[in-house]
């Protein structure tokens, strides 16, 4: 049967899929069904210290890199879970960390690293502008010691699940900036007070079981503390939480690739049709192999991604192109994993289709792949801009 080699993140890997083993396909399938959030999964991972692996030592975490978060994520996909329910707090703690205060980062970081808080949601995007995030509407507007809110954000996930978000926000309008990504500033918002306070969550019924919402901020007021970094800087500065998403979505979707992979090559050896396996077939074959080469050659770009995050260098293109390889190589693995399973593919009792639906969101979100093909032509391959 079809297994990887052991890699330089061996101990990640093992220590992440003992908690992993003790969350079998019933208990994910049982939570998918009920439409419900993986809390004992999540808090079996942050006991263990896993969801505080990018929280510096010295704030009591375990001062990981992206690469060995990454490797977090796709074992949690590798094993049958999904890490939509989790991710939030891997993609979000660098911006904390690099663009936080010292003071924000001594008041949020141990609770974080200890389990107390959870820093699980980004709203970023709205209802009205969509991908075009610098035309966002929502303003947050100075007064006094306050930052006034309104607006209204879509699609902001784990934000019942969560005590901490951030919050993109515009603070000067577009007409009085020179480039249209000034003028936008982030803050890091404290759910159960905002809730209380001008900000209402609205759940959005969707296809897979992820806990996303409508929020709708009716002059939601933040104290000036909430601002992280400069004001005006906040698209710069959630552009690394959005490269670090790209590249954990990547080793996410790798990780639903080799689960795929593991699953279809098992039974097309084992399921005998016309009198001999079906995985016998080339026309069988060749499905699984395609996408067995897309996912080795995205991995790799996946890990170029993370070391250049980690060396703090640029990776806008790495962190996007692996997105893209990944949930392509991730999306075929599934097709053929479900194609070559027939009806059984459709039984909710194999997992496949629900790993089926959970991989398909990574062609639209974070970013969509469309998005990422335009970057690349305009920003890497220097054709003319189009927006
Ligand atoms: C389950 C789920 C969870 C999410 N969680 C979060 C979250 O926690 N926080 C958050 O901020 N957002 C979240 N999102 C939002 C997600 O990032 C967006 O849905 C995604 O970026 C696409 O934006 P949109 O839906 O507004 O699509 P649009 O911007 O309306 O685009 C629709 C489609 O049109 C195409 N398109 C648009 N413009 C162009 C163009 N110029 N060229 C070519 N094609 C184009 C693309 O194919 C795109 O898929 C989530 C979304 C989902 C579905």
């Amino acid at each position: 049967m079809f297994q990887r080699v052991a890699d330089q993140y061996q101990d990640i890997r093992d220590g992440v899929r003992s908690i992993c083993a003790e969350f079998p396909d019933e208990y994910h399938r049982r939570i998918d069904t009920e439409r419900g959030y993986p809390e004992e999964f999540v808090d079996a991972l942050t006991k263990a210290g896993w969801m505080a692996a990018l929280v510096p030592e010295k704030y009591g975490g375990s001062g990981l890199g992206l690469c060995e978060a990454s490797v977090i994520m796709e074992e949690i996909n590798r094993s049958g879970g999904n890490s939509g329910a989790c991710h939030g707090q891997m993609y979000n703690m660098n911006t904390l960390v690099r663009h936080g205060s010292e003071q924000q980062r001594q008041t949020y970081l141990p609770k974080i690293a200890s389990g107390e808080l959870r820093l699980q949601s980004m709203a970023v995007t709205e209802p009205t502008t969509g991908t075009d995030t610098t035309k966002i509407k929502t303003t947050a507007l100075k007064k006094g010691d306050r930052y006034v809110i309104q607006g209204q954000k879509v699609w902001i996930s784990r934000v019942q699940h969560s005590d901490l978000m951030i919050l993109l926000a515009r603070t000067t309008p577009l007409a009085d900036v020179q480039k249209k990504s000034q003028g936008l500033s982030i803050f890091l918002v404290d759910i159960k007070e905002a809730t209380k306070n001008g900000m209402s969550v609205k759940p959005i019924q969707n296809m897979v079981n992820h806990e996303t919402n409508e929020l709708f901020f009716d002059d939601l007021e933040l104290p000036l503390e909430s601002l992280i970094g400069e004001e005006g800087k906040g698209f710069q500065y959630i552009l690394t939480g959005l490269n670090a998403e790209r590249t954990l979505i990547a080793a996410e979707c790798i990780g639903d690739g080799y689960w795929f992979m593991e699953r279809v090559t098992k039974y097309v050896s084992e399921r005998e049709v016309f009198g001999r396996p079906i995985g016998q077939n080339q026309g069988v074959q060749f499905p699984i192999a395609e996408a067995y080469i897309e996912l080795e050659a995205a991995n790799l770009m996946r890990f170029k991604a993370c070391q250049l995050f980690d060396a703090g260098k640029p990776c806008g293109a790495e962190a996007n192109m692996a997105k893209y390889l990944a949930a392509k190589a991730s999306w075929e693995a599934a097709n053929a994993c479900l194609q070559f399973h027939g009806g059984f593919g459709f039984a909710s009792e194999y997992d496949v289709e629900r790993k089926f639906r959970e991989t398909r969101l990574y062609q639209v979100a974070p970013i969509s792949t469309n998005l990422i093909l335009s970057y690349v032509a305009e920003h890497i391959l220097g054709l003319p801009r189009s927006f």
